[in-house]
């Protein structure tokens, strides 16, 4: 794979040493696989697939989980990135920041490509023959993902073939359809490599191939293509894909060939869980089991049939009827008792049990009980802060399948090299976080000035990050040559004369150590003692620098209050 995607100087290097030697490869590992050829996934506790998607559904909690993950990934859509700004032409090295020239070879750079997008965005931006958009694509992706952890992605690509010699020159690919994991299924030899048993006519797919047989089509006389995926929709009717048709993905567990099912290891608990739900939707329906048994200890038990029996045809016609009933007892024995059947709730531990299991559902797919709505017991605004954070990790790790994945693979049949699909962190990132970050790193570009190098503010599309590349100021005459051994120094050896008159960072910004003497870690302190009376900024509760622990003093507002407070209470209680 590596050979195929570094092209150029890999290769090259490669082709010149293999030529003189013999070759000799490590055996690729088999896996325990019967056959060659169709693979199916393993059906753990023989629950199949479309019993898992079943479930998925019918569960309330995990249908609830399953969905918001797929929103919370991808809320804010997707853009196209370039991949790089600069590219050298003859050894493919790219650069992030300004070059003239590459710096490995002295070749010619090239920006990124923009002509590669204009097909590609028509077909992702446009809808599918199915009238989806591509994020609803995504959206079945990621359902698929969550539920049985495989995801395959069918690339309708047309054909176009020489009429003279019937070879297949290019293709385009026309739409991107959702595969459903029930029928899809991966062909491989043993060892788990896609291919290996059946070949198929690109141009004519009910021309199969099996091994020892005809490598050619009999319609059209064309090579036939190895057969990577197959969808099995019924007998007869299987579909056979080649090589770049299909993009298949798993999220938990990628593996040579299927993932694991999250839904499948949290069965018993979804099943439990649905078995709840029933238990209450039964207990207030009127077709309840009975809640106890009444026995009577009575001498003439034949009275006593029946008048139960005009209690039961009463009940029948008003279930909210009470039957009133006196006891005639001569011999001054007997009674009434009344036998409970129907546990409450609250015997049953119900709550704690659902709240367990709902937890314990969540906690896999990383979704917090505060995100579905269930601030009831650790509830106030102080908690949120943590609970979000716990979901952007998932968000984060959800988006990573398809920035890191899938739209690499998509893009690749696309035949774009120069661009990337990214999507948007999701917002809960808070506007904070957010805003410091962007300070560190104007800070930080303040400080490269000072050591000489020119800060240029990254143009990234549509992402608001504050990013900078750095390019070497020219040095103009005698100059002292600014940090010639990479080690930065405490003080800088002088301005070099292109820069601003600025020496030192502007007053007024955030508490930023001035580069001498020393600097951190060499044990001086540049700072002064600490004054955590002199802090600009209240913080938000927690503390902010090493200086300050005690969060921020108190306003005079809060000092009246504690006292009013105070004089309400005994002293010393
Ligand atoms: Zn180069
Ligand atoms: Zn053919």
């Amino acid at each position: 794979m590596a050979d195929r995607e570094d092209g150029g100087r890999l290769a090259n290097f490669l082709y010149g040493l293999g030529d003189r030697f013999r070759r000799r490869q490590t055996p690729e590992p088999t896996m325990a696989l019967n056959v060659t050829g169709i693979q199916e996934p393993v059906l753990a506790q023989g629950i199949t697939i479309p019993a898992l998607y079943a479930v998925t559904n019918e569960n309330l909690v995990l249908r609830t989980i399953v969905s918001k993950l797929k929103q919370e990934i991808f809320r804010r859509g997707y853009y196209f990135e370039k991949k790089f700004q600069l590219k050298c032409v003859s050894c493919g090295e790219e650069y992030s920041d300004t070059v003239e020239q590459c710096k490995l070879c002295g070749g010619e750079v090239r920006k990124p490509d923009a002509e590669q997008l204009l097909y590609p965005k028509k077909i992702i931006e446009g809808m599918n023959s199915m009238e989806q958009s591509f994020i609803q694509v995504l959206y079945e992706i990621e359902h698929d993902l969550n539920v049985v952890d495989d995801a395959f992605l069918i690339l309708v690509k047309e054909y176009y073939v020489d009429p003279e010699t019937g070879e297949i020159m290019f293709y385009r690919v026309k739409e991107v359809i959702r595969g459903n994991p029930i029928f899809m299924r991966i062909v491989s030899d043993k060892r788990g490599v896609r291919g290996g048993r059946y070949k198929v006519c690109t141009l004519h797919r009910d021309q199969i191939s099996y091994p020892g047989q005809e490598e050619t089509c009999e319609v059209c006389g064309n090579k036939m293509q190895e057969v990577h995926y197959v969808n099995m929709v019924g007998s007869g009717k299987t579909q056979y894909y080649v090589e770049g048709e299909v993009i298949h993905v798993s999220k938990y567990n990628p593996s040579r060939l299927y993932g694991k099912s999250p839904v499948n290891s949290m069965w018993r608990q979804a099943m439990s869980l649905t078995a709840m739900d029933n238990y209450i939707y039964t207990s207030y329906q009127k077709r309840r089991m009975p809640k106890g048994i009444i026995s009577v200890t009575t001498d003439n038990l034949e009275s006593m049939k029946s008048f139960w029996k005009a209690v039961d045809e009463k009940m029948e016609r008003d279930p909210h009827y009470i039957p009133k009933v006196g006891i005639e007892s001569q011999t001054g024995r007997g009674g009434v008792n009344w036998v409970k059947f129907m546990d409450t709730l609250d015997e049953m531990q119900y709550t704690a049990v659902r709240d367990e299991i709902r937890a314990r559902m969540s906690a896999f797919y990383g979704v917090s009980n505060v995100f579905m709505i269930d601030n009831g017991k650790s509830g106030g605004l102080g908690n949120n802060g943590l609970e979000i954070l716990v979901t952007n990790r998932s968000v984060e790790f959800g988006q990573k399948v398809y920035t890191q994945v899938l739209f690499p693979r998509l893009l690749e049949q696309f035949g774009v090299t120069d661009w990337k699909i990214t999507l948007y962190p999701n917002e809960e990132e808070d506007e904070i976080t957010r805003l410091r970050r962007d300070e560190m790193e104007v800070n930080l570009a303040q400080r490269m000035m000072m050591l000489g190098y020119k800060p240029e503010l990254l143009e990234e599309g549509g992402n608001r990050d504050i990013r900078f590349v750095y390019s070497k100021l020219p040095d103009d005459g005698g100059g002292a040559p600014p940090a010639g051994g990479g080690m930065p120094p405490g003080m800088p050896p002088g301005m070099p004369p292109g820069m601003p008159p600025m020496a030192a960072p502007p007053p007024g910004g955030a508490p930023m150590p001035s580069p001498v003497p020393g600097g951190q870690g060499v044990g001086l302190r540049n700072r002064g003692p600490a004054s955590p009376d002199n802090r600009t900024t209240a913080g938000l509760g927690s503390p902010m620098s090493s200086v300050q622990q005690r969060g921020p003093m108190p306003t005079q507002q809060q000092k009246n209050q504690d006292q009013i407070s105070n004089a309400g209470r005994l002293r010393g209680a």
